[in-house]
């Protein structure tokens, strides 16, 4: 099934590997459609991106963006396509973009923290690699932040834990910890809600997974300002054209699985894995993401990568067979990222750099968590100390 989304789509010059750039074309993108495809929520949100996508295109500056990544391991390639070049797009198109390093997530479906000041320095190098500019965008982690996390406490309030336990997310993730269900892991959503309202966020590029973390936010900010008058807007979430990209075993790739095409992974690392992951024996390859996913997510890639379309570009392959679409995703992967991996090498190079960045995303951060506490304590009537 062929899901139509007008959407800017994804390219990189090729030859240089250089930083996505925004087709100014209105692209039937291919989605990959998974078990729930049919889930009217998921259907809604391509809707509702593709309307976005649209407004954004008449004024830039009509959403905020605010989006992070958990400090877990290194970036992949369903990072950079689900939502890292979408952000990299919508800070050169002129929208305002600020990116949470969820450090304090870490712990939510694991005991420790892991090496977090290499891991949070790799985060940075990847997202400048990628083509985020610190001037422009604020880059924090969201321990550095005490006004963030005093949101906790009035949002805390505001939902309940039924709710809280309904979340499919908060479940699968869980589930897949293996581990008793913390209380951290629980209100997890919640957390995520002051990140993205700290800063004001409206808008947050994110992979299909995230979708129920977004439709907390925007409950707890129409429950906050219902009981204590606007202080936030709404936020929604913005779909790439690969909502879930899935890794070398077939399922969605995630750090934790361990089925991940890494950003900073070299040439022939990338063609070995490529190589190895799961198709499916039919020679003839076409695009059905029903009923051949794992070949469908390759050419999703690739179209993602080449502004391409899918179908066409299996229509071009197709007696080729799966070792002619694995030939052609890992030559693709390797070109797209090849001027990524080189200033990501640069940049690791240069520790004090990435934390001078990271301190001047902090400084913005805490500036703008600070402006909205206070409105919030105001609201709330907590203003004891003002005029
Ligand atoms: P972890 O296994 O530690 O949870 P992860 O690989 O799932 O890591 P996150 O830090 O949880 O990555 O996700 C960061 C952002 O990247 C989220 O917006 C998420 O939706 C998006 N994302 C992660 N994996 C994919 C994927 N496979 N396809 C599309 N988007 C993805
Ligand atoms: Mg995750």
């Amino acid at each position: 099934m062929t899901i139509s989304t007008v959407t800017a789509t994804l390219s990189t010059t090729a030859s240089t590997g250089s930083a996505p750039r925004l087709l100014d074309t209105r692209t039937t993108a291919a989605t990959l459609a998974v078990d729930d495809a049919t889930d009217a929520t998921f259907r809604r949100a391509q809707q509702r991106s593709e309307r976005i996508e649209a407004e954004l295109h008449v004024d830039p500056t009509a959403y905020r963006v605010v989006t992070g990544d958990r400090p877990t391991g290194d970036l992949h390639l369903g990072h950079y396509i689900g939502t890292l070049a979408n952000r990299v797009r919508l800070q050169n198109a002129g929208v305002p973009v600020t990116v949470v390093i969820a450090d304090y997530q870490v712990i939510t479906d694991r005991e420790r923290p892991g090496p977090l000041r290499e891991r949070v320095r790799a985060l940075v190098a990847d997202y400048l690699a990628a083509g985020l500019d610190p001037q422009r965008t604020a880059i924090f982690p969201h321990s550095a932040v005490p006004a963030l996390n005093q949101l906790l406490l009035p949002f805390l309030s505001l939902v309940s834990v039924a709710e809280l336990h309904r979340n499919p997310t908060v479940k699968a993730e869980s589930l897949a910890s293996r581990r008793t269900l913390g209380a951290l892991l629980l209100t997890y959503p919640v957390h995520q809600a002051a990140d993205i309202l700290c800063c004001q966020g409206t808008l947050v590029p994110v992979g299909k997974d995230q979708l129920p973390h977004i439709e907390l936010a925007r409950v707890i900010a129409r429950r906050f300002n219902d009981r204590y008058g606007t202080v936030f807007g709404e936020p929604e979430a913005l779909l790439s054209s690969a909502p879930v990209v899935l890794g070398v075993d077939g399922a969605k790739m995630s750090k934790t699985r361990g089925n991940t095409i890494p950003l900073g992974a070299d040439e022939d690392q990338t063609t070995a894995a490529i190589r190895a992951a799961r198709t499916d024996g039919l020679r003839r390859i076409t695009f059905d993401p029903v009923s051949r996913p794992s070949v469908a997510n390759l050419l999703t890639i690739v179209g993602a990568l080449s502004g391409r379309e899918p179908a066409r570009i299996a229509d071009d392959i197709g007696d080729g067979g799966a070792s002619a679409l694995k030939a052609l995703a890992a030559e693709v992967i390797n070109e797209s990222l090849r001027g990524l991996r080189a200033r990501r090498r640069e940049l690791l190079a240069d520790p004090g750099y990435l934390d001078d960045v990271l301190l001047d995303g902090t400084a913005r951060a805490s500036a703008a968590a600070g402006e909205t506490l206070e409105r919030v304590r105001a609201a709330m009537g907590m203003n004891y100390f003002g005029e």
